[in-house]
């Protein structure tokens, strides 16, 4: 489960914090240090720790806290909050443009889980009443067209493909057209990826990116991959100015310091969270839910 060691560790923390009644500030001081030691544990952005804990000690020495009757839940509610703060407060939505189709770009590393969050993403509009079509963009993996078109099929979803012998450019354009004309509310475009981030690679997505100027783009990042995660996520929105990132396998065993540091370090918001192999696996991202989920 994702966050279990941090949420035990925070957890041990309050515990002690709660046993002692009346707190003094170096009561705080300690459990800071301590709440300092669980986020590095959990493989969260060094920086991101530090300013955390700062902004959380600064709140929690205030005189109302530690003169209030309930010291120890003033300040595990500062944690709770300034932790969803941190993983960017509210929800962030899916774009939906003015005018249809919704033209969303999907990039990410090769192995993040990119083609299946496409079918999934899919599978989320469909059942909120969307009509959305899938574009098959990835020509250079030998096997993501097939992969899509199996995803379609499940999803009864049509998907556009022109083979892998057309630029992903002009596939992306005429995708954009076929939209137009038949009406589908929502474009997902799959791109390519790669297993490291290369200048070709941020070129021709850029390319894709001028060609048909997306409502949004989302970086799919494996949440699994912990600090890896975010300097992908960084490099990507510098090159291309992502909209939003879409975490996958946080089902599996992470420590979860990737969730926590996205929105801090790179200013994207995560928009959705994959959480397993199939093809309803696929949640939107709710900061304070999680906070919850790491507090108990
Ligand atoms: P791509 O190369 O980025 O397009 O990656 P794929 O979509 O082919 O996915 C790579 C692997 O990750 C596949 O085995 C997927 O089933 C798996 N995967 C994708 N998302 C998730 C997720 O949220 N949880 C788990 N457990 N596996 C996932």
């Amino acid at each position: 489960m994702v966050f279990e060691g941090l949420a035990n560790r925070l957890q041990d923390t309050f515990n002690r914090l709660r046993g002692k009644g009346k707190l003094s500030e170096s009561d705080v001081k300690e459990a800071m240090r301590e709440v300092r030691l669980a986020l590095l544990e959990a493989d969260v952005n060094f920086k991101v720790v530090k300013e955390f804990v700062e902004k959380v000690r600064e709140r929690a020495v205030g005189q109302e806290v530690l003169q209030s009757l309930t010291p120890a839940q003033q300040v595990i509610k500062i944690v709770n909050d300034e932790l969803t703060q941190l993983m960017g407060g509210s929800q962030a939505k899916i774009a939906q443009a003015a005018k249809p189709p919704t033209v969303v770009m999907m990039v990410g590393l090769q192995g993040a889980g990119k083609t299946t969050t496409t079918g999934k993403l899919a599978q989320f509009l469909k059942k909120q009443g969307k009509y959305p079509l899938l574009v098959a963009g990835d020509v250079y993996r030998p096997a993501a067209i097939k992969q899509l078109q199996i995803l379609g099929e499940q999803l009864k979803t049509p998907v556009f493909s022109m083979g892998d012998q057309v630029s992903p450019v002009d596939i992306a354009k005429a995708a954009l057209e076929h939209a137009r004309v038949h009406g589908f509310d929502y474009v997902l475009i799959d791109t390519a990826g790669r297993l490291h981030i290369d200048e070709a690679l941020m070129n021709e997505l850029k390319m894709v990116k001028d060609a048909v100027n997306p409502h949004e783009i989302l970086l799919v990042v494996d949440a699994m991959t912990g600090q890896d995660a975010v300097q992908v996520a960084d490099t990507f929105h510098k090159e291309l100015e992502v909209t939003g990132a879409i975490l996958t396998k946080l089902d599996g065993d992470t420590r979860g310091g990737a969730a926590l540091s996205i929105r801090a370090v790179t200013g994207t918001p995560i928009k959705f969270a994959g959480m397993g192999e199939k093809l309803d696996a696929l949640e939107p991202f709710h900061p304070d839910r999680m906070a919850s989920r790491i507090l108990g």
